[in-house]
């Protein structure tokens, strides 16, 4: 697995950016958006100056490179893992419902054969435990995640875990992906319904947004489904090679708003800057959280020392 950084002055002191793709297999358009969108941030700087000099970038192009490899070569629609354990009847674990957050809970099967296999134990596939433990290193680093999938054009917040569940800051993200739609809509006129995973697609428990949101604490996390079209479109997954790029460009102006948003939020904070100053105002700086907007002005951070406790400063 390789992940592409992408950091003007060395990594590690700026807010940064994570954007997967091919975490499904059978998903091409996905990797091929995300890479379009490394090669736009590198060779089009004069576009977005801001874009490299405020922000880290971290891009994971192939999450399931042995299931990608199997979905080219063999199996077109293959969409997990292709890892085997002893005494299971099937091959593979749907490595979007293998995170150690609500595990095997909605939308998650315990059968092996199944296309929403969960696998014997959160964090089984090696893939989610490589991502895992780089997202858990830079933590405090990143602040949007991005997890791409295809098909049906949808942009989602947690939680997919649950129905009966609303995210702490569900309007202050609702607003944000509603306004970066917006900028998606004017590139070439598509249409993403916005909404948490549950009640937009599915439920689907052990899944790498809610995981980010909660136990990292990162605080735009974002999933997308890419074109074909939800409503209209006839070839889902099966699009064409000539969709990629209107696809990508539509997708990377999303993107850059979000990116945008973190600027402003985060952008002059050090990111090794110790925040041990003040009391702790955890439920203003939004985790689990009522409002981010209340911490707007004053600046987060998160502080080790205390898990899961922001401290707010001036
Ligand atoms: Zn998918």
């Amino acid at each position: 697995m390789t992940i592409m950084k992408v950091c003007k002055g060395g990594c590690g002191k700026k807010p940064a950016v994570w954007i997967d793709s091919g975490i499904h297999a059978r998903e091409w358009i996905t990797p091929a958006v995300n890479t379009w969108m490394l090669n736009e941030l590198v060779e089009n700087e004069d576009d977005h100056p801001d874009l490299l000099d405020k922000l880290d970038w971290y891009f994971l192009p192939l999450y399931n490179p042995d299931g990608y490899f199997r979905s080219r070569e063999s199996d077109r629609l293959w969409r997990k893992t292709t890892s085997s354990y002893q005494g299971l009847k099937c091959q593979g674990t749907d490595a979007n419902r293998n995170f150690g957050f609500h595990f095997g809970e909605a939308s998650s099967s315990d059968n092996s054969c199944s296309e929403i296999y969960r696998g014997p134990s959160p964090f089984s596939e090696v893939e989610n435990r490589n991502v895992a433990n780089f997202l858990t290193s830079h933590k405090r680093q990143i602040k949007f995640f991005m997890s791409l999938h295809a098909s049906s054009q949808m942009i989602m917040i947690p939680y997919g875990f649950s129905k009966n569940h609303v995210l702490g800051d569900y309007s202050f993200l609702m607003e944000l992906a509603a306004r970066a739609n917006k900028a998606l809509f004017n590139v070439h006129g598509k249409t993403y319904l916005v909404g948490d995973i549950a009640r937009t697609i599915y439920p689907a428990s052990g899944n790498s947004i809610d995981w980010a949101k909660e136990e990292l604490g990162i605080p735009y996390t974002f999933t997308m489904e890419l074109r074909d079209d939800w409503n209209s479109g006839r070839k889902g997954m099966m699009i064409a090679p000539s969709e990629i790029i209107p696809n990508a460009e539509e997708v990377w102006a999303f993107h850059k708003e979000v990116a945008r948003q973190v600027i402003k939020e985060f952008g002059n904070e050090t990111m090794t800057r110790e925040c041990n100053v003040g009391a702790p105002y955890r439920q203003e700086c939004g985790y689990p959280g009522i409002t981010r907007k209340l911490c707007e002005d004053k600046g987060c951070c998160y502080n080790d020392k205390t898990p899961n406790t922001y401290w707010c400063f001036k």
